[in-house]
């Protein structure tokens, strides 16, 4: 039987699957072992080099290409890791390393691009809009990142943008607002410093003293009890109207896939949508589908397989 293979490299957790091939839902193994990152990047290669060689024997199945899905980015220009939060990869020959201790062809992708490519391929995407072209994955969680994947022609595969630099869809490090909070990528108010749990919470607790969890912070908004929290809430509503009309003006997408812990917010999908016909350049007027994800946790593993 012919198989996809797909590794999630993740700053705590490395996770593998195996998929059969054509119908790429069928699970046949999945496994997860520690990053272990605090011992450096040589023993990270080698944490992956033992799952694979573990998933190899425990299907009794031999990759013929695996796809990783990864912190950061390969730079297409120096074939060297970028923009990790794993900050061990960073300048690190990542992928020349990888397919040279697997002796298999491997292709790497950034996790939101994976989280994108999945529900696009396996996911809520051809549920809704099976005819898409494209396709815009938002993650707003602890961080924030997007990802975008199309197809050439209908009947195609999707395919995801790398980009020339390799930063196709890095919609989290666009300034939203200016003179915001500071942002580890050395600039200010990134989309990620606005519209992450981390930053909204923190937002909130400048305004009132109190350290709060976001879906604390919402449902003390609901419950019109907290002026901080509807102050919260709103900065939220207009900065993701804002900051979504901009994917939408550049791109145009068919569906837009809105993933991570902030993503699960339900006013997002209403009023939150109201917003973006603010800031659309279409005269008000906003089709766009706004999808909830439907592979949960497992969108960032088989993205990679599906690379
Ligand atoms: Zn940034």
């Amino acid at each position: 039987m012919q198989t996809y293979w797909g590794i999630d490299l993740g700053g705590t957790k490395i996770e593998g699957v195996v998929l059969s091939k054509p119908s790429p839902d069928a699970v046949i193994l999945r496994k997860r072992i520690d990053t272990e990152a605090d011992k450096g990047y040589d023993h990270i290669l080698s944490r992956i080099e033992l799952l694979v060689d573990m998933l190899r024997v425990e299907t009794g199945y031999e990759p013929e290409h695996i796809g990783f899905g990864t912190p950061g980015t390969n730079d297409p220009s120096t074939n060297t890791m970028k923009n990790c939060n794993t900050t061990v990869l960073n300048g690190q020959p990542m992928v020349q390393d990888l397919a040279r201790r697997l002796a298999v062809p491997i292709t790497v992708a950034n996790d939101a691009n994976c989280f994108a490519l999945a529900e696009a391929s396996l996911g809520i995407v051809p549920d809704v809009v099976p005819d898409y072209r494209c396709v815009f994955g938002v993650i707003m969680g602890t961080g924030v990142g997007g990802g975008v994947v199309f197809k050439t022609a209908l009947d195609s595969k999707p395919m995801v943008l790398g980009g020339l630099h390799g930063i196709g869809g890095e919609w989290g490090h666009n300034i939203l607002e200016e003179n915001g909070y500071d942002c580890y990528c050395g600039k200010r108010g990134c989309n990620e410093q606005v519209l992450s749990g981390t930053a909204l919470q923190r937002f909130y607790y400048e305004q009132s003293g109190e350290q709060r969890k976001l879906k604390d912070i919402l449902a003390r908004h609901r419950e019109g009890i907290d002026p901080v929290a509807s102050e919260t809430f709103e900065r939220m509503l207009e900065y993701f109207g804002r900051s979504i009309s901009t994917i939408i003006n550049v791109l145009d997408p068919d569906a837009i896939v809105l993933g991570g812990g902030v993503g699960t917010v339900d006013e997002l999908y209403t009023e939150g949508f109201e917003r973006i016909k603010k800031y659309i350049f279409n005269n008000g007027v906003v089709r766009t589908p706004l999808l909830r994800p439907k592979l949960g946790d497992s969108a960032g593993v088989f993205g990679a397989a599906m690379l």
